[in-house]
């Protein structure tokens, strides 16, 4: 494949506008993306309420509308999983598994994704009880007890979310207080089917082939307690997708590629947008902000 002026690497709604830019821009944009579906975590949310304009939008529904519209204006779109991405004289050479793409500029835009817990047979009961994604697995446990551990945004959207179809959410906390905005709590809290495990974590996972029930601890007192459930929603945060630029750019001791808002990292060529970036606020809106504004930085640096 001919080297192309920009390479956007992922397609969640920061790859997306930033493609949408690139195009408007008539810089000559290739997005890999690894999944064969475009809209990165938003697919995954049942309702985004904070995007202005399109309050209560469906995640799907808008990851399918940032696509149709990238589409309209003729972006070209590969889907392949990069494994490698190293510098050239004047640009980027990546490395997939079907095969090998080259750019004078490359925008990073491949997110974040779920962090695990950490416990024994967690990864063996994914899919058997274990869930990071309510909306994606939440109707499975349809009238059954369930739990959520966490207290952002996610988890508590999450417990909300699973009060509507599930018997019994138990929400397992850390602490005492919950991280997530006042509204989503408010909403929680009210919820009579809601019963909050404060100042608690996960010591345990039980059941043989699936998922029977949690052993939680209490942090003080060491106290444990058994919570009989079938499923469990893990929302303790998200950790960024940054492995192939780790030997090329800064990183911050989280893993986030530095950059300021105009998406310049340390390496001269490597810009960055959305989750993966280092900032203070992990939003759709930042995120296709960062997707518009790493264009205009791309577009000075490619005049230089
Ligand atoms: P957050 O980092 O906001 O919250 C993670 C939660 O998990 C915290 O309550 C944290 O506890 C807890 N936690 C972390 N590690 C562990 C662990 N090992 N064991 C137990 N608990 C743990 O992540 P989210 O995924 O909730 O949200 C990610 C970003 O997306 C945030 O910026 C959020 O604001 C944003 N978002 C916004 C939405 C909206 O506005 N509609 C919807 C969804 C996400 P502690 O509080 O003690 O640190």
């Amino acid at each position: 494949m001919e080297k192309k002026q920009l390479i956007i690497l992922g397609s969640g709604p920061a790859g997306l506008t930033a493609a949408i830019y690139a195009k408007r821009a008539e810089l000559d944009v290739l997005v890999v993306e690894k999944n064969m579906m475009s809209g990165g975590q938003v697919l995954n949310t049942y309702e985004v309420d904070n995007y202005p304009g399109l309050p209560g939008i469906n995640g799907f529904e808008m990851g399918m509308k940032f696509r149709e519209h990238a589409d309209r204006l003729g972006v070209t779109f590969v889907s392949d999983e990069i494994t490698g991405v190293e510098k050239t004289e004047d640009g980027f050479r990546l490395s997939g598994t079907s095969d090998t793409y080259e750019s004078r500029t490359l925008i990073v835009a491949t997110g974040a994704t779920h962090r695990h817990l950490g416990l024994a047979r967690e990864e063996e009961l994914i899919g058997r009880g274990v869930s990071y994604c309510a909306t994606c697995d939440g109707a499975f446990f349809r009238g059954r007890d369930v739990a959520v551990v966490g207290g952002g945004d996610v988890a508590v959207e999450d417990a909300v979310f699973l009060a509507r179809l599930c018997r019994k959410v138990y929400v397992v906390h850390r602490r005492h207080e919950l991280r997530a905005a006042k509204s989503l709590q408010a909403r929680l809290l009210s919820m009579e089917n809601v019963e909050m495990v404060w100042d608690s974590v996960v010591k345990e996972l039980t059941g043989e082939d699936q998922l029977d029930g949690l052993v939680v601890s209490h942090v003080k007192t060491k106290e444990e307690r058994r919570l009989e459930v079938d499923g469990v929603f893990v929302a303790v945060g998200i950790l960024p997708n940054s492995d192939l630029t780790m030997g090329l750019a800064d990183h911050d001791e989280g893993g986030y590629l530095k950059a300021g808002e105009d998406g310049i990292t340390s390496a001269p060529g490597l810009f960055v947008a959305g989750d993966v970036r280092t900032k203070p606020l992990r939003q759709i809106v930042t995120a296709v902000s960062d997707g518009a504004n790493c264009i205009t930085s791309v577009e000075r640096y490619l005049e230089q």
